[in-house]
C-alpha cells in the first residue's frame, strides 16, 4: 500500500461541449430562431475564438454555455455534465465593464466572494488578481476614476478571483482605443497561459482572432451555423504581419463575406 503524498491538483479547465444545439427566441409570439444546429467542442486549456456578423448569435451561444440559458434543442455541457445554470467555474465578461459605481474597484472584485460566502477565506485572492491586471495601484478608486482599459481590467479581475475554469468573452475590448485593445489582447493572452482556463472569445475582430486563438469558428448569418474553422497553429507571441496569419486573415474574411482588399 502507497501513500498519497499530495492532492491531486485541482483542474483549472473544463471541456465545453456544444452538440447540435438549435436554439429559438419568443419574440411578441413569433419564433426568432437564432442558432441551427451548432456543434462544437472546446478541449480544455484551449483557447478558440467565434466569429460572426451582427445579430448572429454569438451572444447568445456565449449565454447558453455560461448557463444562463438552456437551448431549445441539443445540449452543452462540462466535462460532460449538461449546463442547467450559471456557476462560478463559468465566468461571462461583457463588452462594458458593468462595475458598481458605488463600490471601489477592490469593492467590485470582491462581490463573487462575497455572495459566495468566501470573502474571509480568500481574501488574498483579491490581492493577487488586482496585481494580475495591473490595478494593484488602484483598488480604492472608483469606476468613474478609471479608464475605459482600466475599468475593463477590473473586470477581468472581478471574474478571475472566482478561478474560473471556462472564461467566456463577449467583444470584451470592442469599446476600447486601439493601443489599448493591444495591451488588453496580451494580458490576456498572459492571464491565460498563467491561470490555464478555457476560453471562448467573441469578436469581431479578426486579426484578434488570429492573434491569440488556437482556433477561429466562423458562423453564418442568423440564424447561425458553423461555416469554418480555422487552426492556427503558431506560438505565441505572433506577429500580425506573419504571412501565414495574412493568408488566414484572407480566407476568414472572405468566409465572412467580405471581400479581400478591406
Ligand atoms: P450577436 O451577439 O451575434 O450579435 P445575439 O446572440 O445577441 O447576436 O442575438 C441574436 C438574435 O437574437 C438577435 O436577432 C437578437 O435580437 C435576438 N435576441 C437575443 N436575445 C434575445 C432575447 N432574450 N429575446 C429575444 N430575442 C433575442
Ligand atoms: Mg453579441
Amino acid at each position: 500500500m502507497s501513500l498519497a503524498l499530495a492532492e491531486p491538483a485541482a483542474s483549472t479547465s473544463i471541456a465545453l461541449d456544444v452538440e447540435t444545439v438549435s436554439h429559438r427566441y419568443d419574440v411578441d409570439g413569433k419564433d426568432l430562431q437564432v442558432l441551427d444546429d451548432v456543434s462544437l467542442s472546446i478541449a480544455p486549456g484551449e483557447f478558440v475564438a467565434l466569429l460572426g456578423p451582427s445579430g448572429c448569435g454569438k451572444s447568445t451561444l456565449l449565454r447558453l454555455a455560461a448557463g444562463l440559458e438552456t437551448p431549445t434543442t441539443g445540449s452543452v455541457r462540462e466535462d460532460g455534465r449538461p449546463i442547467a445554470a450559471p456557476d462560478p467555474d463559468r465566468i461571462l465578461v461583457f463588452q462594458d465593464p458593468t462595475l458598481f459605481p458605488w463600490r471601489t474597484v477592490r469593492g467590485n472584485i470582491a462581490i463573487g466572494l462575497e455572495a459566495r460566502g468566501l470573502i474571509r477565506e480568500r481574501e488574498y485572492r483579491i490581492d493577487e488578481v488586482l496585481k494580475l491586471v495591473k490595478l494593484e495601484g488602484f483598488s480604492d478608486f472608483y469606476p468613474h476614476q478609471l479608464s475605459g482599459g482600466m475599468a475593463q481590467r477590473a473586470a477581468l479581475a472581478r471574474a478571475l478571483v472566482n478561478d474560473p475554469k471556462l472564461l467566456l468573452l463577449d467583444e470584451p475590448f470592442g469599446k476600447l482605443d486601439s493601443l489599448t485593445r493591444l495591451r488588453m489582447q496580451n494580458e490576456l493572452l498572459d492571464l491565460w497561459k498563467s491561470a490555464g482556463f478555457t476560453a471562448l472569445l467573441v469578436t469581431h475582430d479578426v486579426e484578434e482572432a488570429l492573434l491569440l486563438a488556437d482556433r477561429v469558428i466562423v458562423l453564418s448569418d442568423r440564424p447561425a451555423s458553423i461555416v469554418a474553422e480555422v487552426r492556427v497553429d503558431q506560438s505565441h507571441p505572433r506577429r500580425r504581419d506573419d504571412a501565414d496569419l495574412i493568408a488566414l486573415r484572407r480566407s476568414l474574411l472572405e468566409k465572412l463575406g467580405i471581400s479581400h482588399d478591406v
